[in-house]
């Protein structure tokens, strides 16, 4: 029995809307109000593991996703000349990998729910809760009532700040690079996700679909560390010159404009994400390392299990309950897990460095179960 009819969604990413999607299709009522003056994404690509593209299916745009996405095989590892350390293959579920454009993924959402229930250029600033009403106050000077409140916010969530008033994220010593381009490789094998790993520095790519090969660097590196005087794209070039070859091809097929650089946060896992009717989800509640690549794949699961809960709950406060303890301790597992697989990249003396490659070369098995297992999930 549904009493809650219309919820406000703070933030329209990934995780915001597949939250309006989840809940339309669940019948409600969500309206997403986003800061940004339209709706975007960055433009870099995105792995969906089989935990992920099982939402998509529930949700309906599985088909869609593989018709703009590229399927994907294998994950492997390898030194950074290109000696394999570890190959794990990743087709054996019911359920495809597809590498896609973050704004294919982001658009498949969005286009399923009408676009008046996306309001642009509003920013958040606090909310009040009296009785079973929410209210939400924007810098704009707008206010709308609502029966619940989900902040789809971010890593820097508003919602969150306000909610739990909480340090800012922790800068993990990373800083990441993103690059798009047409060029494929030679060596490129089909359907791999390729990641090459050396001293405090690391280098991956994998097919999209339309053609486009998306890569990705990270390098330990000060917080807010400025580009160099000589550019990115010269930058890496030197960082990585005496890498594997498809490496150095991919960098200098890339235009400068389509590099992007983001340095790496995350948070210590805590709880709660809720208060009465007001939740987090995504990033706001779970922000991670990107070094497993789940970050977007769980705010895929939180947005499904946060309709199903609003569903099965007539009250929203037991809903988010149940919403939260259905997903903290996954998000928990898996913040935990990309933060030690960061520090794996975080080695600088060639000893270390030898040493990760032989043991990740003999615990190759146990590496390949546990990553199956997280992606053997279906919330
Ligand atoms: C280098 C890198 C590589 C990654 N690779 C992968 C990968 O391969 N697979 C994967 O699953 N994940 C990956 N991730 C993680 C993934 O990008 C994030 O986890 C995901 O985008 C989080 O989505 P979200 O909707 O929670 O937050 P966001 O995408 O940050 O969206 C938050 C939205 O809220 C809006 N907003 C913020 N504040 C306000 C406010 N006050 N009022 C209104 N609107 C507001 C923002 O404008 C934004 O649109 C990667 C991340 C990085 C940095």
């Amino acid at each position: 029995m549904q009493t809650v009819k219309k919820i406000i969604i703070v933030g329209g990413g990934i995780g915001g809307a597949a939250s309006a999607l989840a809940l339309h299709q669940a019948g409600f009522e969500p309206v997403v109000y986003e800061r940004a003056p339209h709706l975007r994404e960055v433009g870099a690509g995105i792995a969906l593991w089989a935990n992920a593209t099982h939402i998509l299916k529930n949700l309906g745009v599985l088909s869609d996703a593989l018709e703009v996405g590229c399927l994907t095989t294998n994950y492997q590892f390898n030194s950074q000349s290109g000696r394999e350390l570890v190959n794990i293959p990743v087709d054996g579920f019911e359920l495809p990998v597809i590498g896609i454009h973050r704004a294919e993924l982001h658009q498949l959402l969005w286009r399923n729910v009408e676009r008046e229930k996306f309001v642009l250029g509003q920013t958040f600033k606090r909310f009040e809760q009296e009785g079973k009403t929410v209210w939400a106050h924007f810098t704009s000077g707008l206010t709308i009532k609502g029966d619940a409140l989900i902040g789809a916010d971010g890593l820097r969530s508003r919602v969150r700040t306000v909610l739990k008033g909480d340090q800012p994220p922790v800068y993990r010593n990373f800083k990441t690079w993103r690059g798009l381009t047409d060029y494929v490789p030679s060596r490129y094998r089909p359907g791999y996700i390729q990641e090459f790993l050396g001293r405090g520095k690391g280098f991956g790519f994998m097919k999209l679909g339309k053609g486009q090969m998306y890569w990705y660097a990270a390098a330990t590196a000060p917080e807010a560390h400025p580009d160099a005087p000589v550019g990115r794209k010269k930058e890496l070039e030197t960082m990585f010159q005496d890498w594997f070859t498809s490496v150095l091809e991919l960098i200098t097929a890339t235009d400068e404009t389509n590099i992007l650089t983001t340095d790496l946060y995350d948070r210590v896992p805590s709880r709660p994400w809720s208060q009465q009717n007001i939740t987090l989800l995504g990033d706001a509640a779970h922000p991670m390392l990107p070094t497993l690549g789940q970050g977007a794949c769980t705010a895929l699961e939180d947005a499904f299990v946060v309709a199903q809960c609003l569903k099965e709950q007539a009250d929203p406060k037991a809903a988010f309950q149940q919403y939260e303890s259905l997903r903290f301790s996954r998000t928990k597992l898996i913040v935990e897990q990309s933060l030690q697989s960061g520090k794996m990249g975080d080695l600088h003396h060639p000893f270390s460095v030898a040493l990760r490659n032989t043991l990740l070369k003999l615990m190759g098995s146990t590496i390949s179960n546990s990553f199956k297992s997280l992606q053997a999930y279906r919330a």
